[in-house]
């Protein structure tokens, strides 16, 4: 049964705060959050909000860093209850409701040696995920999560319930790949494609910050060199006098293959000449890895608050490698990150809304413990995503900040995308009972 928490009860302001992953919660209040418990109630929501002359807001795992889902007056539908996961091993199909996380997705497929592009941390959700592009693990040979979408169950503006795919709705299904809180629906269904899992190795090798302007342009060299199956991310942390930590960053090699040879050799070239450009601080050899425990570096603490923001780029990795170093040194805190990931998306790519703009994201991700150092830890994000600014080709909706800069919406999508996306939400949604975009409306 749906659990309901209106504006007036007593719990409200927890239930709210508790929607957000993040520490550092929005100041925007939805008139009501309501909780499913099953797919079937979210549409009789959905007519109910019609009725009240509400709009609406949808939220699956709560991780979007800026609680986008958090909007005055709203109707909000909380989603995170909505957890199931099936698997069809013969099809290679798995049914996924929005509110699982990528670990309960990893945990059902691994037994059964399948595997799916999931994200770089475990409890983000996977409803929010899919929809802005998943970009996850093995994104040269498996794409994009959305690309891997093959059809979705939803609930419309009307609150009828229909199922979207190639063959349903085109124009739907083309938005539902990418079109993130521009989506005019409630989806309470993804069917996602499958793949073999594969053997997976993994090393770090981490280097004094200053060497980046070095790493950056050989990283993107040998990735260019060795291709699908092999990933490498830069990842510079900032010193951290506590642990007597210096500023260092991180050289992950990550290689997926058919078997454990394979995978390590593919470590092993993507890394082959590392040492020749300097002394290595940390050496952590080659590890195997499962697919449902990739935690990703360092992984990601709760109870912390984070700022976050997310550009694709595709040259001059030396001005790129002089930045970043420059914002490691500079952080106001010492558990912030900034992850530098090369990604070449196979070359043949569906028709969807989601754009890649170029071969390396940079996400500089703020992380810091007291409300006191909001504002330095907020401005240093955006002071040096703002020096990255002339060599920027597009933003990725999944974690751009468009409560700091809204115009960064219109990089997240190219000109006709965007149009192309506009006509989709006229058609479905003319009435706007969804919320759309932070900032647009
Ligand atoms: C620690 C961390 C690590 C991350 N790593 C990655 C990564 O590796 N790769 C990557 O691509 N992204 C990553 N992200 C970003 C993440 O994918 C997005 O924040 C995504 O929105 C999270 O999914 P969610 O279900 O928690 O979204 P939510 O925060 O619940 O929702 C975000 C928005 O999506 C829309 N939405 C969500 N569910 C539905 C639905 N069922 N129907 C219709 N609209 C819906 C709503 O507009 C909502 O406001 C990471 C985020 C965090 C916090």
């Amino acid at each position: 049964m749906t659990s309901l928490t209106d504006r007036d009860d007593a719990d409200y302001e927890q239930r709210r705060r508790e929607t957000v992953w993040n520490e550092l919660v929005p100041e925007r209040r939805p008139a009501a959050i309501a909780r499913p418990s099953r797919r079937s109630e979210v549409a009789g929501l959905v007519r109910q909000a019609a009725e009240d002359d509400r709009r609406v807001a949808i939220k699956s795992g709560g991780h979007n860093w800026f609680g986008t889902f958090l909007r005055d007056d709203s109707l909000l539908i909380d989603l995170g209850g909505l957890a199931a996961v099936e698997v069809d091993v013969d099809r290679r199909v798995a049914t996924v409701e929005p509110g699982a996380t990528h670990k309960v997705l990893a945990d059902a497929l691994v037994p059964h040696g399948l595997a799916f592009p999931i994200g770089h941390c475990p409890s983000v959700g996977l409803g929010g995920y899919l929809l802005a592009g998943g970009m996850g693990w093995n994104l040269g040979e498996w794409g994009p999560g959305a690309w891997n979408v093959v059809g979705a169950d939803v609930v419309l503006p009307d609150g009828s319930e229909t199922f979207v795919d190639e063959t349903t709705d085109r124009e739907l299904f083309w938005a539902l790949r990418g079109a993130s809180s521009g989506f005019p629906g409630v989806v309470t269904r993804f069917h996602l494609r499958l793949f073999r899992l594969p053997e997976i190795r993994s090393r770090l090798v981490a280097f004094p910050v200053d060497l980046l302007p070095r790493l950056l342009p050989w990283a993107s060299a040998r990735l260019a060199q060795l291709g699908a199956g092999l990933e490498i991310s830069l990842i510079a942390r900032p010193a951290n006098p506590a642990r007597d930590r210096r500023a260092l960053v991180a050289v992950v090699a990550t290689g997926f293959a058919g078997d454990d040879a394979g995978a390590r050799a593919l470590v092993d070239r993507g890394l082959a000449g590392l040492e020749e450009l300097g002394e290595p601080a940390v050496d952590l050899g080659t590890a195997s890895l499962a697919l449902n425990d990739l935690e990703g570096e360092g992984g990601w603490d709760e109870g912390l608050r984070y700022a976050a923001d997310t550009c694709w780029l595709s040259t001059d990795y030396a001005e790129v490698g002089e930045v970043v170093a420059r914002a490691a040194a500079s952080s106001p805190s010492p558990l912030s990150r900034i992850v530098l990931a090369f990604g070449h998306m196979p070359a043949d790519r569906p028709d969807v809304a989601f754009t890649g703009f170029g071969d390396l994201t940079v996400n500089i991700y703020g992380t810091w413990e007291h409300a006191d150092d909001d504002g330095a830890n907020v401005a240093w994000v955006q002071e040096h995503m703002d020096a990255l600014a002339p060599l920027i080709e597009g933003h990725y909706i999944g974690e751009t900040d468009l409560s700091a800069v809204p115009a960064r919406l219109r990089m997240a999508y190219p000109a006709d995308k965007w149009e192309r996306l506009q006509a989709v939400v006229a058609a479905t949604d003319p009435q706007r009972r969804f919320h759309s975009f932070l900032g647009e409306d």
